[in-house]
């Protein structure tokens, strides 16, 4: 059995266990994670006993090659999809049916009930993302192909920076480094903040150039074929920031900062093993920050899974509650922002395995490694 079928094999006992006739999969990753397809504008009809692409004309040769063998249904031109989605789903003869209540629109909910109102529509947005916690071995190969572009992409990025280069120039040099080091592109668009603007966790580029400030935070991952992968690292510059024996007070505080957050990511790496909480893990790191008098500047959530999605379930944070398994893959990100001075996070990727935890990325973190134009 291939392993698209084996995820199916898998979400059809959660359809005999909530008692559902047939599951509609609208969001086109989820259709990608158990059909192999990787176009849009395509539903996936999954039964206990059958499944049925109903798609259009645009992706006849596309379904043939990535998911060859698999039913398709062409709607015609005259047809939108969900009124092709429920006539397929008339036909089946069947009487409930599950939907994504996160991928489908309030209008598409409406207009498939009219089309097909005998049908009990179940809506739930967990199904396929529960299943998608745990990764496969094919899917850890990709993703750790994504680390090891992006590191390599941290290596020219960092050797060929310059302190004229501005956050903006940065960010379009790191979408040309992913592609050129072997990615399809960025999984998402760069953050590269200067000094203070590093503050703002998810600042968008200006002007500023590295010159201008004492650090620069920069997070990037990307897409090798369809998984990603995600890190952040803090470049110190150390021609504003003297680090040796006779360190400036600027100096001190940065050390006192980084250490902080570097001690707390460590806290929650040593925590992760199967079955503790995400909740747990989170606060392993929260503890640190919060002791060392930053809790009130660290206001997000320590990390979150990736696969298919830059940002997917299980959740890190403080009210999420999800025991950890071997095979699932997030990110630990725990970070102190600091108004008008700047900010510091480290993000690395780790994996759960049978009796503990793996780092995948491998980037150096200690302050040392971090400095540059020294
Ligand atoms: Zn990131
Ligand atoms: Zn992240």
């Amino acid at each position: 059995m291939d392993l698209f079928a084996l995820r199916r094999e898998r979400l059809i006992r959660q359809l005999t266990a909530e008692d559902i006739d047939a599951l509609m999969v609208s969001n086109p990753v989820n259709v990608t994670y158990l059909t192999g397809f990787t176009g849009d504008s395509t539903v996936l009809l999954l039964r206990r006993d059958g499944l049925l692409l109903v798609s259009d004309s645009r992706y006849t040769g596309q379904l043939a090659e990535e998911c060859p063998g698999l039913p398709v249904h062409l709607r015609p031109a005259t047809q939108t999809l969900p009124q092709a989605v429920a006539e397929a789903l008339k036909g089946f003869g069947i009487r409930s049916v599950g939907f994504e209540s996160n991928a489908v629109t309030v209008a598409e909910l409406e207009l498939l009930r009219q089309q097909a109102p005998s049908l009990d529509w179940k809506g739930n947005g967990e199904r396929v993302e529960r299943l998608r916690m745990v990764k496969d071995a094919s899917e850890l190969a990709q993703i750790r192909a994504a680390i090891d572009v992006a590191e390599r992409v941290f290596l020219a990025f960092r050797s060929l920076l310059r302190p004229e280069d501005t956050e903006k120039e940065l960010c379009d040099a790191l979408e040309h480094y992913a592609r050129r080091a072997g990615g399809s592109g960025t999984a998402f668009p760069p953050i590269v903040a200067v000094g203070e603007r590093a503050a703002l966790p998810h600042a968008p580029p200006t002007n500023r150039t590295v010159a201008s400030g004492e650090l620069l935070l920069v997070d990037w991952g990307v897409s090798a074929s369809l998984y990603k992968s995600d890190l952040t690292r803090v470049l110190i510059n150390s021609k504003n920031l003297n680090f040796s024996r006779t360190a400036s007070a600027p100096a001190a505080k940065l050390n006192e900062i980084y250490s902080v957050v570097l001690q707390a990511q460590e806290a929650a790496l040593q925590t992760v093993r199967p079955g503790v909480s995400t909740r747990v893990i989170d606060a392993a790191a929260r503890t640190v920050i919060a002791e060392a008098g930053y809790g009130e500047y660290f206001g997000h959530g320590l990390g979150h899974g990736l696969g298919l999605q830059i940002h997917e379930a299980p959740w890190l944070r403080p009210n999420a509650d999800t025991p950890v398994a071997p095979g699932m893959v997030f990110t630990l990100e725990p970070g102190i922002y600091l108004p008008g001075w700047g900010g510091v996070r480290i993000e690395d990727d780790v994996l759960v395995t049978p009796d503990g935890v793996e780092r995948l990325t491998h980037l150096p973190r200690d302050l040392e490694a971090m400095q540059i134009f020294a």
